[in-house]
């Protein structure tokens, strides 16, 4: 059964366009869900099936052979529906390439770049990678070892990253490295590149079909036509594109919450117990109740995230509030919904049971809920 939230965020060509994604969803996402997981890797051909239906580069220029759709309302649809089949690796892969990768092409690289570069995010042949987190550093950006010092015409690139989404399929990585004293810079390092090379795909508790990786940089020549933006201006890069990068998982987040709670009403429904629908008991019922209230509430909230996304009016903090509320939602809704699903919310086979394990990332990255909370309260306390 449907248990839609109510929401006024879509107009028409949305909820057309959230047709085309369902379509999409029954042919190419659940049919292969299992072996995902168990390849531990989405084949090329489920990106490449995703961009002939117009799922990808949304955002390309026209001038670039893209639809120039601004509109993250189509984007917030792509990712609802993927949601509601539960295919988590495949919501972060896509928000990764087109809420991260690309927005950063969008934003800092030429005419040039654009043109080598934005076509393949439009049919799916282009994998993206943004590269920040390694093994010393994650939340504390600052201290990253990677460095790129300029010769001749090139930059050099040496470091290692680790926890890279998409890290061993991606074809462009956006790596975040130091530039002396001239601070951070942004770099398109590129398959086949000398010196370039991808560690194991990590070992996670949850997300198995994501090709989570490491990612090594051997004295990597970057010819200057790959420094995206300007030398020092990586740092602020990052706090420009971090809001939309927060609000893609909050997104993620709230479409698994709104996903796993139908799926436990159905189950509770259904399931009896001392001779009664276990939803008939109160202790679940009044639990059921706050769940379904609390992601009410959430969704007008992100709502109004969105609209302030498509206005260029939503700040960092408001972005940060979205991730760590979302998420936050969504580890509660899946934690209690495998409580009421018993036994068979621990066995794989269901649903509630891979959303809870792919959920727990949600709090951790894109930066961390603590993380979330430092940058809400700067904004509200300015505690240093
Ligand atoms: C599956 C997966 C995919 C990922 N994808 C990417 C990716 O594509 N690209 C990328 O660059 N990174 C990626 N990451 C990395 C992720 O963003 C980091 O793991 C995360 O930002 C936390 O960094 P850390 O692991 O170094 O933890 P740490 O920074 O060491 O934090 C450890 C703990 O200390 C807390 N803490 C740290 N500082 C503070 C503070 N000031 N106040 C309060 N608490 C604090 C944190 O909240 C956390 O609980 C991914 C990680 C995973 C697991």
């Amino acid at each position: 059964m449907e248990h839609t939230v109510e929401s006024d965020l879509f107009e028409r060509d949305h909820l057309e366009f959230g047709r085309t994604v369902a379509e999409f969803v029954k042919r190419h996402v659940e049919p292969n869900l299992e072996r995902w997981d168990r390849d531990r890797l989405i084949d090329r051909d489920t990106w490449r099936a995703a961009g002939k239906q117009g799922l990808l580069g949304l955002a390309v220029p026209e001038e670039y052979g893209g639809p120039g759709e601004t509109d993250y309302r189509f984007r917030v649809a792509v990712q609802l529906e993927i949601g509601k089949a539960g295919a988590a690796a495949l919501q972060s892969g896509f928000s990764t390439n087109d809420d991260i990768v690309l927005n950063y092409l969008l934003r800092h690289a030429d005419h040039e770049q654009k043109q080598r570069w934005l076509p393949g995010f439009l049919t799916g042949d282009t994998i993206g990678a943004i590269a920040m987190t390694e093994p010393g550093a994650g939340s504390d950006l600052r201290g990253i070892e990677t460095t790129a010092v300029p010769d001749g015409d090139d930059w050099v690139l040496n470091g290692s990253k680790t926890f890279i989404t998409s890290g061993i399929l991606a074809d462009l990585v956006i790596v975040f490295a130091k530039t002396g004293e001239r601070g951070f810079s942004l770099f398109v390092v590129e398959e086949g590149m000398a010196g370039f090379s991808r560690g194991r795909k990590l070992d996670k508790i949850g997300l198995h079909a994501q090709d989570t990786a490491e990612l090594f940089f051997d004295n990597v020549r970057v010819p200057a036509g790959n420094l995206l933006g300007e030398v020092g201006a990586g740092l602020d890069y990052l706090k420009r594109s971090l809001p939309l990068e927060r609000l893609g998982i909050a997104i993620a987040g709230q479409a698994s919450a709104e996903a796993v709670l139908g799926w436990t009403l159905d189950y509770t429904r259904e399931r009896t117990a001392f001779g009664r629908r276990i939803a008939d008991f109160q202790v679940l019922a009044h639990q059921l109740a706050e769940l379904r209230t609390a992601i009410e509430v959430s969704r007008s909230y992100l709502d109004r995230c969105v609209r302030e996304w498509n206005k260029g009016t939503l700040s960092a903090a408001d972005a940060a509030k979205a991730k760590f509320w979302a998420t936050d939602l969504q580890g509660r809704v899946v934690d209690t919904a495998v409580q009421m699903h018993g036994g068979y919310g621990y066995m794989m086979e269901y649903p509630v049971a891979k959303a809870f394990v792919d959920a727990r990332i949600q709090r951790i990255y894109g930066g961390t809920n603590e993380i979330m909370k430092e940058i809400v309260q700067k904004d509200l306390i300015g505690r240093p």
